[in-house]
């Protein structure tokens, strides 16, 4: 079958695999990158210039605009490797699909199908070998884009760079986690940028992320910028309550909608279990908690996959939730997904790529 490619994809491979120095027992988020990247220019408002090449250093104007204004959008996506050697991705075209809201919203350029999803599979043939086999460990995936126009004033960047890097990853959080709720600083407002995945919602949460840590949080639980009563997401994932007979996660346009509260959402309907996605106020989570009807809570994420809360921090008060040995519903959710994203049952939603 001949594929007429309208973005071909060049490609020069490295002369020096850095695989053989990777210790995949012992993976720390983030710090290994893979022997390849791709690369993708914009410019005169097509995309050309389409190459997997030795990941590397990228030269950059010190007037380039997404230094200066912020046009910088990324995804976060993670492929397994099955018993069989097989290497699936999980879902990635909802990120693709999330990816080119983030750019439409930041008035970038929309990338095309063909560079994204082509070249993220080409990026992961070539390879294949960094994806790890060990059990809770992936290849986390990052592609981004960025405005390179090397010119100041505030103007939408003429010109764009695309580049997908992956790296090996274990666990992100290892340890259930102390959630301080936010009432003060503010993530995202309506009309805003919450929704996108953009670098400025990471910029601007660092500061609050760090006095909460100080206070022996690990992260953040943001609510909303008006009144700070509703519960919105953590830093890095969304949330996830079962208060009652009912799963629970917050809804909105201030949110980052991520792939796995989607996917387990999706799946509590499936099994029957009641499931909501609304408008959820702190002052419902802690009267919730002190009846003893939260009997689960935990963050959902990519990175995170599926790590649940211990402990939540409200205006100086702490709330502890039940140990975590007896919740149901996030046991059988985490099982499931491993096993589907280990290849371990049969992909009956077509959620491996
Ligand atoms: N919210 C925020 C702010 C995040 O950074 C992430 C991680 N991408 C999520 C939620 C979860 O999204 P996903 O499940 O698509 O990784």
């Amino acid at each position: 079958m001949s594929v007429t490619e309208t973005y071909p994809i060049r490609v020069e491979l490295t002369k020096e695999s850095k695989l053989s120095q990777v210790d995949f027992n012992d993976l720390k988020f983030g710090k290994i990158l893979a022997d390849h990247m791709l690369v993708a220019e914009y410019e005169d408002g097509v995309w050309t210039d389409v190459k997997i090449v030795p990941y590397g250093d990228l030269t950059i104007s010190p007037s380039m605009s997404a230094l200066h204004y912020g046009q910088a959008i990324f995804e976060g996506i993670k492929a397994y490797k099955f018993a069989d050697g097989t290497v699936s991705i999980f879902r990635p075209e909802k990120n693709f699909e999330r990816f080119n809201l983030s750019a439409q919203r930041l008035e970038m350029p929309a990338v095309p199908e063909e560079i994204f999803m082509g070249g993220l599979k080409k990026l992961l043939s070539i390879d294949s070998e960094w994806v790890p086999s060990v059990e809770g460990a992936a290849l986390y995936i990052r592609p981004f884009m960025f405005a390179t126009e090397a010119a100041l004033g505030v103007h939408p960047s003429i010109s764009y760079k695309f580049v997908i890097i992956t790296g090996p990853v274990g666990a992100y959080y290892n340890k259930p986690l102390r959630l301080k709720v936010e009432t003060h600083y503010t993530r995202a407002a309506q009309g805003g940028v919450g929704f996108s995945k953009n670098a400025g919602n990471y910029a601007l949460s660092l500061y609050p992320t760090r006095i909460a840590n100080d206070e022996g949080f690990d992260q953040l639980i943001w609510t909303d910028a008006k009144e700070h009563k509703y519960i919105e997401e953590a830093g890095t994932a969304n949330l996830i309550f079962r208060i009652g007979d009912t799963i629970i996660t917050p809804d909105g346009e201030t949110i980052l909608h991520g792939v796995t509260r989607r996917s387990i959402i999706e799946l509590a309907n499936k099994w029957g279990y009641k499931a909501e996605q609304r408008t959820v106020s702190v002052q419902e989570l802690i009267d919730g908690i002190k009846a003893g009807e939260v009997s689960e809570a935990f963050a959902a994420g990519t990175a995170a996959t599926l790590t649940p809360i211990s402990v939540i921090g409200f205006e100086g008060q702490t709330y502890e939730l039940p140990p975590v040995e007896g919740r149901e519903f996030s046991t059988k959710v985490l099982t499931y997904l491993n096993d589907l994203r280990y290849g371990r049952v049969a992909d009956e939603l077509g959620w491996n790529t």
